[in-house]
């Protein structure tokens, strides 16, 4: 309302100076706010200036005849694009022309009020003529898929198209339009000279190059000819071979506009715009935007095509790194710790379906103080990496999950399982902080609520000394209402990885991913090793019970002629090891003797490598992996 009145003032007391120029609706978008920010309009070199925005660039080209704008950012920036122009001391009712990079409504918004000012013509590329004069996007353009209430902005009028390599002409100025769609099906590149003391420059305003795009939509998308990859290949090389000395661009950032005003204020002397490498670093950033988004599709794809089942297995695909899966005590769900942010995922092993897992609850409303009282408060459960798991049946369909966790914090965090309903339902209910923050593998638990938790490798200490053989980790415990966790000594071995507990609680067995065995421990005496395995021809990783009373562990094989031997050395790389696909064995070992046999065994597969564990449900076996994209199940042989 006041703004009305203090227009209505203006407009009264200037009545003939200038028509005054009559904003459309400001645009509601998530960085308007922040793109909108005032910017002292600045002389740019020679008949080139600069009256935009903070965020979203206006240039404004000065000519003996009149003006040229070029762009005219959003809806809720022409009256600030207006005063720029004013400021510097031009009329923008001596806008001839407006041209346009591309026809978003971040750099298209402001366009229609400024041409209703000026009455100038509008010239645009063949594929922006139609979306500037109706103010909607094409379906051809990347983001057309975020809808038309988003995309929208005011239509244009008086809008006239202008051939790839037409000339606008205007006194002793010409710029020429460059067609470099890939961005929209329309982008331009406008190019000019701009002259001071005698010394004429070329001045490229190029357009934005990335196809920032809606859900779904691909730039190697075969349907296209050419494809928008191509589209913006050929449009950042053309961009590269282009006369350049002064590089603009639609969006400030992207030719540092913040650090060349900041140097021409420190340094008033040298202009800063007069970059004759700009061009060139700005293709090839584009460039780079093309190679990751093309690894992107590229691994979307993968993981679309190959889900097919192989050999014996088949595969849940789209979970990123469930390392560890446990079955929810009497029902058909699996929980999995996705190796990844954001918590869990719930499996449906009879529908072969899956979601995410989160709790429900109250942050901090269900923290359990007499049991973790020394627990910090409820976490940020999308802050989290889980990792391995352990679940103990409780009362009433509840039972109790033990997680491993990265991330936000190093800790055991805890968690109420109810699936007295329809579907699992989870509420935190504390955590146990590991010692000096070192990073957790395992966790298992004991009937009185205390807790074993393996730490792999002591602060500091590198995964390739535990493969020399040194005792790099130890078996930690905690009982309920203790403060932390204490080291159980004794137990100090190369990289202590699963951890399982005897049903009577007398024993608990650990892995070792750096000696290859399994080891049985007196839980009363744990300094007297009770048995151990031979050495296992894999890397053990976690270790379960399972319902017939035997440990399962997993993992890959230690040799193996196309990887070559697991080094047992300072060389090993843990990467290396994770990238090359090995064959697995799932192991079943009776804890009695300690003798084992194989559950299942699988080739290298490139989809499906860095095996974990395994787990049985009703007749199948399902194994979990601690970097891919999916789970594996397949019939038990027995
Ligand atoms: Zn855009
Ligand atoms: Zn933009």
């Amino acid at each position: 309302m006041k703004k009305t009145l203090t227009g209505i003032l203006l407009f009264l007391c200037t009545p003939f100076l200038h028509a005054q120029l009559s904003e459309d609706p400001p645009k509601d978008c998530r960085y308007c706010e922040a793109w909108n920010q005032t910017q002292e309009p600045y002389h740019v070199y020679g008949n080139t200036w600069y009256v935009g925005t903070a965020g979203l660039a206006s240039v404004l080209v000065s000519t003996e005849e009149g003006l040229i704008l070029l762009d005219g950012a959003l809806s809720q920036s022409a009256g600030q694009i207006e005063r720029n122009i004013r400021k510097l001391g031009f009329d923008p009712r001596q806008i001839k022309y407006l041209l346009n990079s591309h026809a978003h409504y971040d750099h298209a918004g402001g366009l229609n009020a400024l041409q209703k000012l000026s009455q100038a013509q509008v010239l645009a590329s063949a594929d922006s003529v139609g979306v500037l004069s109706s103010g909607e996007l094409s379906p051809e353009d990347p983001q057309y898929g975020f809808g038309s209430e988003h995309n929208r902005f005011p239509a244009v009028s008086n809008v006239s198209e202008v051939a790839d390599g037409g000339t606008v002409k205007l006194g002793e100025v010409t710029l020429t339009a460059h067609y470099t769609p890939g961005h929209t099906p329309g982008g331009t590149t406008w190019t000019w000279q701009s002259c001071e003391d005698g010394r004429c420059l070329d001045v490229v305003y190029a357009d934005s190059l990335s196809a920032v795009s809606a859900e779904g939509f691909r730039v190697t998308d075969p349907s296209r000819t050419p494809t928008v990859a191509e589209q913006i290949t050929a449009s950042a090389q053309l961009v590269r071979e282009l006369d350049c000395d002064v590089l603009l661009a639609p969006h400030p950032f992207l030719f540092q506009m913040p650090d060349k005003l900041e140097a021409m204020a420190s340094d008033p002397g040298t202009n800063p715009f007069i970059d004759p490498a700009a061009c060139d670093a700005y293709a090839t950033f584009f460039d780079d935007w093309l190679v990751r988004r093309l690894e992107e599709e590229a691994a979307e794809d993968s993981m679309v095509s190959d889900c097919e089942p192989a050999g014996d297995y088949s595969f849940m695909c789209g979970l990123k790194s469930a390392e560890d899966l446990v079955l929810v005590p009497g029902t058909k769900w699996i929980i999995a710790s996705g190796f990844a942010e954001g918590g869990f995922y719930l499996i449906d092993s009879e529908q072969k379906t899956f979601g995410s897992l989160r709790t429900s609850d109250e942050p901090g409303a269900s923290q359990d103080m007499e049991r973790f009282g020394a627990c910090p408060g409820s976490p940020d459960t999308d802050q989290l990496i889980m990792h391995g798991l352990n679940i103990r049946p409780g009362e009433k369909g509840h039972s109790t999950l033990y997680a491993v966790a990265h991330g936000a914090r190093e800790s055991i965090e805890v968690f109420d399982v109810d699936a007295s309903g329809e579907r699992p339902a989870l509420t935190w209910k504390g955590c146990i902080l590991t010692p000096d923050a070192q990073e957790a593998n395992s966790v298992a638990s004991l009937a009185d609520g205390s807790l074993l938790v393996t730490i792999p490798l002591h602060t500091g200490i590198e995964i390739s000394e535990a493969l020399a053989g040194k005792l790099t980790g130890q078996v930690y415990r905690w009982a309920p209402g203790d403060s932390g966790m204490t080291p159980v000594q004794g137990t100090e071995m190369p990289y202590a990885n699963g951890i399982e507990v005897s049903a009577d609680g007398k024993e608990f067995y650990v892995a070792s991913s750096g000696l290859f065995t399994v080891t049985a421990f007196s839980n009363t005496n744990p300094a007297r090793v009770l048995r151990r395995t031979d050495t296992l021809v894999f890397v053990p990783d976690n270790l379960h019970m399972s319902r017939d009373g035997k440990l399962v562990t997993a993992g890959l094989h230690v040799e193996d002629d196309a990887c070559g031997r697991v080094l047992q050395s300072e060389e090993f790389k843990l990467e290396a090891f994770a990238s090359c696909p090995r064959p697995f064995t799932v192991w079943s070992i009776d804890p009695q003797t300690m003798q084992g046999e194989a559950l299942a065994s699988g080739p290298a597969n490139p989809n499906f490598s860095n095996i974990t564990m395994g787990l049985e449900v009703g007749g199948e076996l399902w194994i979990g992996t601690f970097a891919g994209d999916r789970v594996a199940y397949r019939t038990m042989n027995r």
